[in-house]
């Protein structure tokens, strides 16, 4: 018997883990590393502050938790983590295409207007670039109609983050074990633990992290969890002799984006596929997709090598926020999924705020926005 259970080893249930040991809680966690696991091919780009899609609770909570990125970061130092490629080297928003103004504009506006209200980034941060300014920062860059530029703005690799919690935690005593979880042992309106191949495990609580795959327990809960796989195919190019250390993020408006590397790495992505279900392979057309838009924003690319292609099934809920929080009509089981395209923004943070909830702490941030219950008071 141990105290929690975390189902998922993606970034979700390894932050999750790793918070609870620290504060002592005998853990357990169960992974089947599905191909196809997002944290594993994530981009990396943490930035709010130039965000434009999602809603102001999102905002709020992406806030907290890029400010609680350096924290994790020292944390996981001292406890011999490795590392994870976290750095702030800065993003520009742009349109480089007329068709890209308006929402460029729009974007723009949103952006500044954050801002002024909120008397942050300073100015010295965050502003706008000429073209010629946006092509000094990032040299390879097409001709631009408008550019953002936020200095502050941060990317971390998914992988080696996962693999720092996982060292972390598993150095404070975090147990870890390869296999699926079939289904929770639920008794008396409470769960009791989880069913292993076949086998019972106990804890006093359960969190389910099982990224795009956790729709699977809603079943078993009896609560819908509207969540679907979104596939995304990213590419990470090469330009051998090419410092890109000091290069910007850049992000554009067909819902592409460059994350670069200091080791002469370029990460191109990514599609946005909800129609491909759990099937993690590339395609034609996706790679397609994906290197033209490149080619687009840095015409200067068609000679870089192709060194990896990667691809992730986000965990998409249906309006595109996390899910976070207990069950309705259950006890001692949480969950920690549907962090769509944002999850290694949100992900270590959301991992921090579940593990206080379940050793009944004091929360570092109101989650009251994300619990499961805001889709059943939508359908009345
Ligand atoms: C191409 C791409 C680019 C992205 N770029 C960014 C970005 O720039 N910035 C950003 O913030 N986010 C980005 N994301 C999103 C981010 O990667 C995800 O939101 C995040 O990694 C989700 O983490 P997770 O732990 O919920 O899920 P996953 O990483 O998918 O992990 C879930 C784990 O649970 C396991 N599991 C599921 N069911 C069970 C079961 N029954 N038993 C045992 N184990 C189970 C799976 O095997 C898997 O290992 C991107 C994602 C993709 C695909």
């Amino acid at each position: 018997m141990v105290d929690v259970i975390v189902v998922g080893g993606g970034i979700v249930g390894m932050a999750t883990a790793y918070h609870l040991v620290r504060a002592g809680a005998q853990t357990l966690l169960i992974d089947r590393a599905d191909p196809g696991r997002a944290t594993d091919a994530g981009a990396g780009i943490l930035s709010p502050e130039t965000n434009s899609r999602d809603p102001d609770a999102w905002f709020h909570l992406a806030l907290a938790a890029v400010g609680d990125y350096p924290t994790l970061i020292k944390h996981l130092q001292e406890d011999q983590g490795g590392d994870t490629g976290y750095a702030r080297c800065g993003q520009i928003v742009l349109a480089v295409s007329e068709d890209e103004w308006a929402p460029y504009d729009r974007a723009r506006r949103l952006i500044l207007s954050r801002q002024e209200q909120r008397g942050l980034p300073s100015r010295d941060d965050l502003y706008e670039l000429s073209g010629t300014e946006a092509q000094e920062l990032f040299p390879l860059l097409t001709p631009v109609y408008g550019a953002l530029y936020y200095r502050q703005a941060a990317r971390v690799d998914g992988r080696l983050l996962n693999q720092a919690l996982r060292q972390a935690a598993v150095h404070r005593g975090l147990i870890i074990e390869q296999g699926t979880v079939d289904r929770l042992r639920i008794e008396h309106g409470a769960v009791t633990g989880v069913v292993v191949a076949g086998t019972a495990r106990a804890a006093d609580a359960v969190v389910l992290a099982g990224g795009a795959w956790s729709a699977a327990f809603g079943a078993q809960l009896g609560v819908e969890i509207p969540l679907a796989p979104q596939r995304g195919q990213i590419i990470h190019l090469g330009l051998p002799g090419v410092d890109t250390a000091a290069w910007p993020m850049l992000s554009a408006f067909r819902g592409h984006y460059m994350v670069p590397w200091p080791d002469s790495r370029l990460v191109v992505g990514a599609t946005r596929e909800s129609d491909a279900g759990f099937q993690p392979g590339s395609t034609v057309s996706g790679i397609q997709e994906v290197l033209s838009e490149a080619l687009r924003l840095a015409p200067g690319l068609a000679q870089a090598e192709i060194r990896d292609i990667r691809v992730g099934l986000r965990p998409l809920m249906r309006d595109t926020m996390p899910v976070l929080g207990s069950v309705p009509g259950l006890e001692r089981i949480w969950l920690a999924t549907g962090h769509g395209p944002t999850g290694l923004t949100l992900g270590p943070y959301s991992g921090k705020v579940i593990a206080e909830a379940v050793l009944g702490q004091e929360l570092s941030a109101d989650i009251s926005a994300f619990h499961l219950t805001r889709f059943t008071t939508q359908s009345g």
